[in-house]
């Protein structure tokens, strides 16, 4: 019974995440629309840049669920590979970045927002740029987009968002939010790059197309990324929707939802967390030291 109650509770957050696509009935009677195959396919692998060339780990290398090492196992390799020095040099980073002016988009900023989150986080979430209410703030996904991701990382995986860690390919936001333009992206990447490098998530999460092309260098469509076995530097990407996508689309909040259950199982955690938010703070990762957000 206690079984049943703590998945209803999940299923509920569940729905506050992805909306109607979850249908629920009353507790004790929940169904699932499309019943979750228990083992997943190994995904073609795809090609993308030379970054990415010999790359690492093959998603099929991941544990299954059964068989995975439970989060409070896990957490203490990870933070033997950690760098121990990446809140420092995120910090480092951010303040050489503040009076950046390496492209045109610094001309319309009204400030740069770096990225925060933990320096240590076992999972990085990256989107393609700010928009106008990431600009006011000089904080990531704090607009309408930012707060369904909050919820996709609570409510899909347990987790509070201070305990992961979310950045964009571009630092300013681009006028009226069109796409970066590839002189931009080829001033801006190697931050990414560099903050990739330092924080060395489990597992990368590239939100829509803008972010999952300039860092694999692909230029693959979406439909063609998503579900793929695809790596950065050695590190698993799961390519997925960008929350403002999902606010036109609801629909494919049900791909999103597959495509977080793959990011669980790559970080050895249930597919659908036991309970939301707090539930994993303790197995995520540690928790960001004071003044790590390493926001500009
Ligand atoms: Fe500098 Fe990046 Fe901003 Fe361009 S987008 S000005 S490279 S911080």
């Amino acid at each position: 019974m206690e079984t049943r109650r703590a998945l209803a509770r999940w299923l509920e957050f569940a729905v506050d995440a992805y909306g109607g696509d979850l249908p629920v009935r009353a507790p004790g009677s929940i169904v699932v629309r499309q019943p979750v195959p228990e083992t997943e396919p190994e995904p073609e692998r795809v090609p993308t840049s030379a970054a990415d060339a010999g790359a690492g780990t093959p998603e099929g290398e991941a544990a299954p669920a059964a068989a995975a090492p439970t989060p409070a196992a896990a957490e203490p390799a990870r933070a033997a590979e950690a760098p121990a020095d990446a809140a420092a040099g995120l910090a480092a980073l951010a303040a050489r970045l503040a009076d950046c002016t390496r492209c045109k988009l610094h001309a319309g900023r009204t400030q740069v927002v770096f990225g925060e989150g933990n320096p240590r986080a076992r999972v990085m979430f990256i989107g393609e740029a700010p928009g106008f209410h990431e600009d006011q703030q000089g904080r990531p996904f704090v607009g309408p987009a930012g707060q369904l991701l909050d919820r996709i990382i609570t409510g899909g995986m347990g987790l509070r968002r201070e305990y992961v860690y979310i950045a964009n390919v571009n630092k300013c936001r681009p006028p009226n939010n069109r796409d970066p333009e590839p002189d931009e992206v080829a001033a801006c990447l190697p931050f990414l790059r560099e903050q990739v490098r330092l924080i060395r998530p489990e597992v990368i999460v590239c939100l829509g197309r803008v972010a999952s092309s300039n860092l694999l260098g692909t230029t693959l469509h979406m439909r063609a990324l998503r579900g793929r076995a695809l790596t950065y530097e050695g590190i698993p990407v799961v390519v997925t929707w960008h929350p403002a996508y999902l606010l036109r689309n609801p629909a494919a909040k049900r791909e999103t939802w597959e495509d977080i259950k793959r990011v669980n199982r790559l970080l050895g955690l249930p597919e659908q967390p036991a309970r939301p938010a707090s539930a994993r703070e303790d197995a995520s990762s540690q928790p960001p030291a004071p003044g790590a957000g390493a926001e500009a």
